[in-house]
C-alpha cells in the first residue's frame, strides 16, 4: 500500500486533480482510496456522480462510539474508495483537529486493513502548515507528498511552504517530496517558473496538465473528465499522471 499526500494552495485545482488521478488508478485496475481532509469535503464528489457523502465529523458527532466503516467510506467510479473528514462549522472550531479525529477513526476501524486499497491519496489544503494539516506528512500516515501548483506567485509561495514543512520532518523518516504538478493558469512563462521554483525545492515538476474547459463541462454532469470525456487529451493527461504516480517515478 502506498500512502500519498496531494497539498497544495486553496482553490489549485487538488480535489480535481485527485479524483481525476484516482479515477485513472481504478481505470488502469488499482484499489484506490481517496480521503479528503478539508472541511468543505467536496473533494470526492465528481467520484461519487454528485452525492455529498456523510463527513466522518458528522458520523462521528451522530453515532459517538457506534460509527462502521460502512457509514463513512463509500464506493465511487470504478470502486474507488472515498471518504471526507468534514470539519466544524466556518469560523467555530479547529479543522486540523477535524482532520486528526477523522484519520484516528480511520484507524480505529482499521479502514486499510479492511480495504487493502494499493493506493491511498490525501487531498489537503495546503495555506496552513500546521497540526491536523501537517498530519498527512507525519509517521504513519503519508509516505510520499505530490504539490499542485500553477505560475502564479501564491501558489508558488504555498508550495514553497509545504515543502519547506515536509523538509522539516524529513529528517525523522517522514513522508518525502515527489514532485510538483504544474495545473496552468496561462501565467507568462509559466512552464519555466514552475521548473526553477521545482529546483529550488530540490524537486521536479512532474507533469504540466493544461487549462482545460473540458474540467468544467465534467463538473457540471459531476463526473470527473476520466468518466466523463475519457476520450479527451485532458483524461489522456491524467491517465500519464496516474502512470507516472504508480510507477513512482520522476520525469526526466
Ligand atoms: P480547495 O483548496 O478549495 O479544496 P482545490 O485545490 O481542491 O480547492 P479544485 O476544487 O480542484 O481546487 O479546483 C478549483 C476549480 O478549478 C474547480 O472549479 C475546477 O473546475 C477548476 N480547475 C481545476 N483544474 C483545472 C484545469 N486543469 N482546467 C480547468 N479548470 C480547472
Ligand atoms: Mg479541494
Amino acid at each position: 500500500m502506498r500512502k500519498i499526500a496531494i497539498y497544495g494552495k486553496g482553490g489549485i485545482g487538488k480535489s480535481t486533480t485527485t479524483a481525476n488521478v484516482s479515477a485513472a488508478l481504478a481505470r488502469q485496475g488499482y484499489r484506490v482510496m481517496q480521503i479528503g481532509c478539508d472541511p468543505k469535503a467536496d473533494s470526492t464528489r465528481t467520484l461519487m456522480g454528485g452525492r455529498e457523502i456523510p463527513t466522518i465529523l458528522d458520523v462521528q458527532r451522530e453515532k459517538k462510539n457506534g460509527v462502521r466503516l460502512e457509514d463513512i467510506v463509500f464506493t465511487g467510479f470504478g470502486g474507488v474508495l472515498c471518504a471526507e473528514s468534514g470539519g466544524p462549522t466556518p469560523g467555530v472550531g479547529c479543522a486540523g483537529r477535524g482532520i486528526i479525529a477523522a484519520f484516528e477513526t480511520l484507524e480505529f476501524l482499521k479502514a486499510f486493513e479492511v480495504y487493502r486499497p494499493d493506493i491511498v491519496f490525501y487531498d489537503v489544503l495546503g495555506d496552513v502548515v500546521c497540526g491536523g494539516f501537517a498530519m498527512p506528512l507525519r509517521k504513519g500516515y503519508a509516505e510520499e507528498i505530490y504539490i499542485v501548483t500553477s505560475g502564479e506567485k501564491m501558489s508558488l509561495f504555498a508550495a514553497r511552504n509545504i515543502a519547506r514543512a515536509v523538509e522539516q520532518f524529513k529528517g525523522r523518516g517522514y513522508a518525502r517530496l515527489k514532485g510538483l504538478i504544474l495545473n496552468a493558469r496561462g501565467v507568462p512563462n509559466e512552464a519555466a517558473l514552475v521548473k526553477a521554483a521545482a529546483e529550488e525545492m530540490g524537486t521536479r515538476v512532474i507533469i504540466e496538465i493544461p487549462r482545460d474547459s473540458t474540467v468544467q463541462l465534467c463538473e457540471e454532469r459531476n463526473v470527473t473528465v476520466v468518466e466523463g470525456a475519457p476520450d479527451s487529451p485532458l483524461a489522456g493527461i491524467y491517465h500519464r499522471l496516474a502512470e507516472i504516480i504508480a510507477g513512482g517515478r520522476t520525469k526526466g
